[in-house]
């Protein structure tokens, strides 16, 4: 048995939808492709089912993180408090709005940041706190919630990675001032291309947003830019894809759920040898992928790979520590916590179309390494 980390069979089962889409909208008399009305529609569809006033698709779960910032009015000058672990758009959307980023330490853990690590990170020219959600783990909302509210900041959820996901009943993506989603193909509802939404109650964003990612036009009036905007927009094809398949999300995480459960309360006994398990549970819970913490983490990978299991490491080094965003790491400032995860942390296969006896195979490769001290 070989289970690869990225599956390639991933839409298999919607191809044949996604083929009458592409002939559907590609013959269609309107020859719309991009902003028209798949796009409102999937917009729409968002916005009932998450309870939001606004939502707004664009090209990216990275644009809109930096549409959101921009639509703040986040610049020069400002700081905003990022993870000091998680992917490179958290800290570049700051930096491509000109503002600078200020990173925090994560939960040694979960991975996620630690509410009293942003506070300190606070100063008098925080605009935004910006946490995100990580792997399995959603990050402490309510507390994030209140410092921002203490503290008069702005709060941007970053729920990339989280869509579908609750925390104490309120869906990930509507803690912020804005959440934001990705629907890259890896991502729990990500599809066949690239694609990202902002989700907001706050009418000026969401109007600010709408603006920027079309070139600062307000929609209505053509070759009128109001503001200097971006090309971040819509496919219509994607869009009309995505509607299809949006009912069916909920299956698909309870599927990934339930392979995360299995998962830990096989690997709870692994704790003595090493290897650690997320949190068990499922409020608060993402399901993105399933991320182990093993004291021997390249040893473990080699061993899944003899065993055909693929598994990947997300973020082999801190975000301070990355070469393009060095700069903006303070002189004799410390992630502990973010190098412990980027040395242990090692993702494994959660995908919801693993069988039953797929899981348990990769559930055997894990709990079959002998483990111990590095
Ligand atoms: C994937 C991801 C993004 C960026 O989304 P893209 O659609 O790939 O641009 C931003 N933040 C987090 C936490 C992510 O995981």
């Amino acid at each position: 048995m070989t289970l690869p980390f990225f599956p390639p069979d991933l839409f298999d089962d919607e191809r044949d939808v996604l083929l009458e889409t592409v002939f559907r909208i590609g013959t269609a008399p309107a020859q719309r492709f991009i902003l028209g009305e798949r796009t409102a529609a999937f917009e729409q569809a968002l916005r009932l089912q998450l309870g939001a006033a606004d939502v707004m698709a664009c090209g990216s779960g990275t644009a809109a993180l930096t549409l959101v910032l921009g639509a703040m009015g986040v610049g020069p000058g400002d700081e905003v408090v990022v993870p000091a672990f998680g992917c490179a758009p958290l800290a570049s959307s700051v930096v491509s709005v000109g503002a600078t980023p200020v990173f925090a330490d994560v939960h040694p853990w979960t991975m996620v940041v630690e509410p009293y690590e942003v506070e300190a990170a606070i100063s008098a020219r925080t605009a935004a706190i910006m946490p995100a959600h990580m792997f399995s783990v959603m990050a402490d909302m309510p507390t994030m919630r209140a410092l921002a509210d203490r503290h008069c900041v702005r709060l941007v959820e970053d729920s990339a990675v989280a869509q579908g996901g609750t925390l104490a009943g309120v869906p990930a993506g509507r803690w912020g001032d804005a959440g934001v989603f990705s629907f890259v193909q890896v991502k729990t509802f990500g599809t066949a291309g690239e694609g990202g939404a902002v989700v907001t109650d706050d009418p000026e964003l969401g109007r600010l947003v709408r603006m920027l990612r079309n070139h600062g036009q307000d929609g209505r009036d053509r070759f009128v830019h109001h503001v200097i905007g971006h090309n971040s927009r819509f496919d219509e094809v994607l869009a009309d894809f995505q509607l299809h398949r949006l009912p069916g999300l909920a299956g698909r995480l309870r599927r990934r759920a339930e392979i995360a459960d299995y998962y830990t309360e096989r690997f709870a006994p692994l704790v003595e040898r090493g290897v650690q398990p997320p949190p068990p549970g499922r409020d608060g819970r993402c399901f993105y992928v399933y991320s182990l913490l093993a004291d021997r983490r390249d040893d473990l990978k080699r061993h899944l790979t003899t065993r055909g299991v693929g598994s990947h490491v997300y973020y082999p080094a801190p975000l301070p520590a990355q070469p393009a965003f060095a700069r903006y790491a303070k002189p004799g400032q410390y992630w502990p916590h973010a190098e412990l995860a980027s040395a242990r942390t090692l993702a494994l296969p959660i995908y919801p179309h693993l069988t039953d006896a797929q899981v348990e195979h990769i559930a055997d490769a894990v709990c079959d390494f002998p483990g111990g001290p590095r």
